[in-house]
């Protein structure tokens, strides 16, 4: 198929997110007309609860028309950046095979809010890489402590640019997401793996909502 200049492949990681994918899936299909989004791949990490059978119920009362999910099952809980890397692979090569420009990222617990996809999109422009910039945090001192010295750290050690606050919620284009997706090995942290890519990135401020249960899978770190 001939590349078109638009279609939007979502990538999502879930563990353990029973209680919020229903709700999450149904932001995200309600604004797939908004930014041509033809598909999303829901990584799940391994979960021992009962998130895929809450995706499957939700699929299947939910006919469309709507973008097709695919859930993509790995074999055991490997942790968010595997989880991330994976989906983008499946991403790369289904967008590769259909003809779609672009590949995003969100996290499945509602603090990316899916509302925000088309300012995302809108911001690529003619660059490459448009990724959320957290504008406020609504977590507690701690954790924005250890946040805030992670990625100072992080600054500090990498040879390359890596945005501060800047989480896993971006939009791609495919030929940025086909390096992420070939050289994850590069660094073993998804906004920083991006960085490293190169091309023309933006930086986009947006606002981050509190988790829609209550604990971090992940910590300040990830
Ligand atoms: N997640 C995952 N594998 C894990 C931990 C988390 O796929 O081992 C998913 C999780 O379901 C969520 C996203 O990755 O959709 C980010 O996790 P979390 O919200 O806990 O991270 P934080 O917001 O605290 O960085
Ligand atoms: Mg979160």
């Amino acid at each position: 198929m001939s590349p078109s200049a638009s279609g939007l492949i979502l990538v999502a990681p879930v563990f353990n997110e029973e209680k919020i994918v229903a709700r999450f899936l149904e932001r995200v299909l309600a604004v797939a007309g908004q930014v041509d989004m033809r598909g999303v791949v829901i990584v799940d990490d391994g979960s021992n609860d009962g998130t895929c059978s809450a995706i499957r119920e939700f699929l299947s009362r939910t006919p469309g028309p709507r973008p097709k999910v695919r859930l993509l099952r790995l074999s055991r809980n490997f942790g968010h950046q595997v989880a991330v890397v994976a989906g983008i692979q499946a991403a790369v090569a289904w967008a590769e095979q259909a003809g779609f420009a672009f590949v995003g990222l969100i996290d499945a617990d509602l603090q990316d809010r899916p509302e925000d996809l088309p300012k995302l999109l809108s911001a690529v422009g003619d660059a490459d890489v448009a990724y959320g910039v957290r504008a406020s945090r609504s977590e507690g001192l701690a954790f924005r402590l250890a946040a805030a010295t992670f990625h100072w750290l992080l600054a500090r050690t990498a040879r390359f640019d890596i945005p501060r606050d800047a989480g896993t919620f971006s939009v791609m284009r495919l030929r940025a997401a086909r390096v992420v997706a070939a050289e994850s090995h590069q660094a073993p942290y998804f906004p920083a793996l991006r960085a490293w890519v190169g091309f023309r990135q933006v930086g986009v401020p947006l606002a981050r909502d509190v988790r829609a249960d209550d604990s971090s899978r992940v910590g300040p770190l990830g």
